[in-house]
């Protein structure tokens, strides 16, 4: 899965007082959300590659007066990374040198741990531009001075990083050894399952549920954690869920959501390429073992 780098090893506790050095590693993202555009730097070698600070200064032209502006992200082993947000001064500079964070994960040019760190500061980049004032008043935040929050100086608003929680959901026929695949409507074209967000007041098994039947139109029962996965692009924690289906086995697919809801044998599982999602690992467990494999 994305966030599964060894031997490399993410550490993203908050250094506070964390400064860059010329061989930190910078992102600088434009654009808005789902079109949302990354700077990417060419190794002399022709491999991509995200820039370091020495090589971000010097390909988008600005001085080291910059370096008030970055933003300390995490570590990846001793590589530390930093954002440099796009509310800071516009870099001049033309559209050959970004890449489209959606599809870096398709195009596969990049190690896999570089990917993991890219959907990270994704997620961090999106909550430090929406939580540049205050949501109760209005004022410009600040930087809290011991953990990884924005703080409102004018009414003592605390504004902490925000996940998404969400449930990959596994709907599986015990009886004829077949379970769920789908395929949503819009954007992303390769097999999936069911999944949803979790709504305020209820539990994660309750999300399956109400899931599962507003998606296809099904009761399931048994409900059992599989694993979970940070997924920083779409800012969610995702949390992969086994269930069997109960009662009346004929699905009843929303076609505001999905284009694609049929109960699927083992062998006939397409799996997802790059292998990067949970979704694709319970996939991949159902067909290499059925449903003996998710019990
Ligand atoms: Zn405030």
């Amino acid at each position: 899965m994305l966030q599964e780098i060894f031997p490399y090893k993410l550490d993203n506790h908050y250094y506070q007082d964390e400064k860059a050095d010329e061989k930190s590693i910078v992102f600088a993202f434009r654009g808005d959300a789902r079109e949302k555009e990354i700077l990417i730097s060419q190794k002399p070698d022709g491999a991509n590659a995200f820039p370091t600070l020495l090589e971000f200064e010097e390909i988008a032209g600005v001085d080291s007066g910059i370096r008030d502006e970055l933003i300390y992200l995490f570590k990846i082993d001793d590589e530390k990374y930093f954002l440099y947000p796009s509310y800071a001064k516009e870099i001049a500079l033309d559209d050959s040198s970004f890449g489209k964070v959606w599809s870096v994960r398709r195009e596969g040019k990049l190690p896999d741990h570089q990917v993991f760190a890219l959907y990270t500061a994704f997620h961090l980049c999106e909550w430090y531009e929406a939580s540049r004032f205050c949501g109760k008043c209005g004022a410009q935040t600040i930087h809290d001075d011991k953990e990884r929050a924005m703080a409102c100086p004018k009414c003592g608003n605390k504004i902490y990083p925000r996940i998404n929680p969400a449930v990959i959901i596994c709907v599986t026929d015990k009886e004829t050894n077949k379970l769920i695949l789908t395929k949503y409507r819009t954007g992303f074209a390769q097999n999936a399952l069911v999944a949803g967000f979790t709504e305020i007041g209820e539990t994660l098994e309750e999300t399956v549920k109400r899931e599962v039947m507003e998606e296809v139109g099904l009761e399931v029962d048994n409900v059992r954690y599989y694993k979970s996965q940070p997924w920083g692009i779409a800012l969610d924690i995702l949390a992969g869920f086994y269930c069997d289906v109960v009662g009346d086995k004929e699905i009843k697919m929303d076609e505001s959501e999905l284009k694609y809801a049929e109960w699927v044998a083992p062998e006939d599982i397409v799996l997802q390429s790059p292998d990067y999602s949970l979704t694709n690992e319970m996939m991949r467990v159902f067909k290499e073992k059925g449903y003996e494999g998710t019990i």
